[in-house]
């Protein structure tokens, strides 16, 4: 039983991956401002990744913030593989790994901890790892889920289930029709849904680390997700009914491009020269986030559309971004041709990029913490989903809340589209009711974060709600 004065100390293990340790690193920095010890550990693979693309980095992300008082303790753990291995060529493989090797290093780390006479009351873990509620209950830890993509994804998979039993989910023949039998989703769309469910193949690794994450999630003691309730009322509202879920979105820094941690897995360029001699409003963004591959085709259909379009813009082109093998999938020339239009960079700190004046469009891939991030800078979107969530991403930017438009369905675009598509998005009428749909989210957003305001509350409850049940373990 924990005593009242003393401080809550928590474990935080994120998912590897850009996208998941990025909202874990704020909600730690949030957690460990609220009075929580949290010992946080990376696995080796991040930790060297960011420390190569930040050389002051040293062995310890965290250490500027201890300086400024809060007590965040960082550790890191192999993922199974060599820390040289290509996980971006080796998807499956990599995925296998967390499927079934990370378990047993996380576990053994957690060991380490407790051994060491330190006194633990939570875990908090992606809900994309299987194993988190069985090693919490092993030592004695309440586990709470950190969800870093939406309130309707993870319903879906909540609900794999009943996708099952009406026929919308692994099975030979699959119904094809709207999906409205899902507690607090009047109806989506097949098309609407993460890629994994519109699979045929129900199988792979991914669906494997799905539906047992899912299984393992119904058994944590709280789930915390980095969206905001007014955004996803009506599913959230259903949920809370079967668990405490609480939505405490969006998790960013009070001061938003604040880099006190850096958690970037590549060098940044920096952009800010470049973008302070453009009018306001006039630059599209262009990004598919950290994980996502083009195929060439894509890739340069876009590069030529970019170029058709005649409008300013900065690519963020990962060096994998087409495959680790190919290293230059620009088309020739294509530098050249816009080098007074564009500026190519192989990474850039993108809250920064999206916080500029300049920036008036996003050509974005929409992961959820683009997503997240282009709202908070009042940025509407055009909307180019590839795979897991984004397709359900793009269903709400663009149908439910009508901060963005579609770039193509699924087929692959033409550079005629993409022009066309730029120049709508970022036309001073044509883009006009998106830039001011989205000002109203970000107004709703920042209003949650508030005192008193809906994620202001559902931290305040969920803190007393985690406190009040640790008190009660005998
Ligand atoms: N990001 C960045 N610089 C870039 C591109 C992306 O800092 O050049 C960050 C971005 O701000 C976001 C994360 O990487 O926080 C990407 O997460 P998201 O969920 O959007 O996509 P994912 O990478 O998971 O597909």
């Amino acid at each position: 039983m924990a005593d009242k004065s003393q401080k809550l100390h928590a474990i935080f293990i994120p998912y590897p991956l850009q996208g998941h340790v990025n909202p874990s690193v704020q909600l730690a920095l949030k957690l460990a401002s609220q009075g929580f010890t949290i010992t946080f550990i990376n696995t080796e693979s991040v930790h060297n990744q960011a420390s190569k693309a930040h050389s002051k980095n040293g062995t310890d992300i965290f250490a500027k913030v201890r300086d400024s008082g809060l007590d965040i303790r960082y550790m890191t753990v192999s993922d199974g593989l060599p820390v040289g291995f290509d996980r971006s060529l080796n998807h499956d493989q990599f995925m296998a790994a967390l499927l079934h090797v990370f378990s047993a290093h996380a576990e053994d780390v957690v060991n380490q901890i407790i051994q060491s006479g330190q006194k633990v009351h939570c875990l908090i873990a992606d809900t994309y790892f299987v194993w988190p509620s069985k090693v919490a209950k092993k030592f004695g830890m309440l586990y709470i889920s950190f969800w870093t993509e939406t309130a309707l994804v993870f319903t879906l998979y909540y609900h794999l289930d009943l996708l099952k039993r009406n026929g919308h989910f692994a099975c030979t023949d699959c119904r094809e029709d709207a999906i409205t039998y899902i507690p607090g989703v009047k109806s989506i769309e097949l098309k609407d849904t993460t890629s994994y469910l519109q699979e045929t193949c129900s199988t792979t690794v991914c669906h494997q680390i799905i539906s047992n994450a899912f299984e393992d999630t119904k058994n944590a003691d709280f789930v915390l997700c980095n969206t905001a309730q007014e955004l996803e009322t009506e599913t959230i509202s259903a949920l809370r009914k079967k668990m405490s879920w609480f939505a405490v979105g969006p998790i960013f820094s009070s001061g938003f491009t604040d880099r006190i941690v850096s958690t970037s897995m590549w060098s940044e360029s920096d952009c800010s020269p470049w973008l302070g001699k453009k009018r306001n409003d006039s630059v599209l963004y262009v990004s598919f986030g950290s994980y996502a591959h083009l195929t060439k085709k894509e890739l340069e259909e876009i590069a030529q559309g970019l170029s058709l379009s005649k409008v300013s813009f900065i690519w963020v082109l990962r060096p994998d971004i087409v495959s680790t093998e190919v290293p230059n999938p620009l088309p020739d020339g294509f530098r050249e041709e816009v080098a007074g239009q564009g500026m190519i960079v192989p990474w850039c700190c993108q809250k920064e990029v999206l916080a500029h004046p300049a920036i008036g469009g996003f050509l974005t891939h929409c992961g959820w913490n683009s997503v997240l991030e282009s709202m908070w800078c009042e940025v509407p979107m055009l909307c180019y989903p590839l795979y897991t969530d984004q397709f359900t991403n793009r269903k709400l930017v663009v149908d439910d809340w009508k901060i963005g438009i579609n770039l193509s369905n699924q087929k692959i675009v033409t550079k005629e589209e993409v022009s066309k598509n730029v120049n709508h998005l970022m036309g001073e009428k044509s883009g006009e009711a998106y830039r001011n749909s989205v000002k109203e989210v970000k107004r709703t957003m920042e209003n949650g974060l508030k005192p008193g305001g809906s994620s202001a509350n559902n931290m305040d409850q969920f803190i007393k709600d985690l406190k009040a049940k640790i008190q009660n373990i005998k």
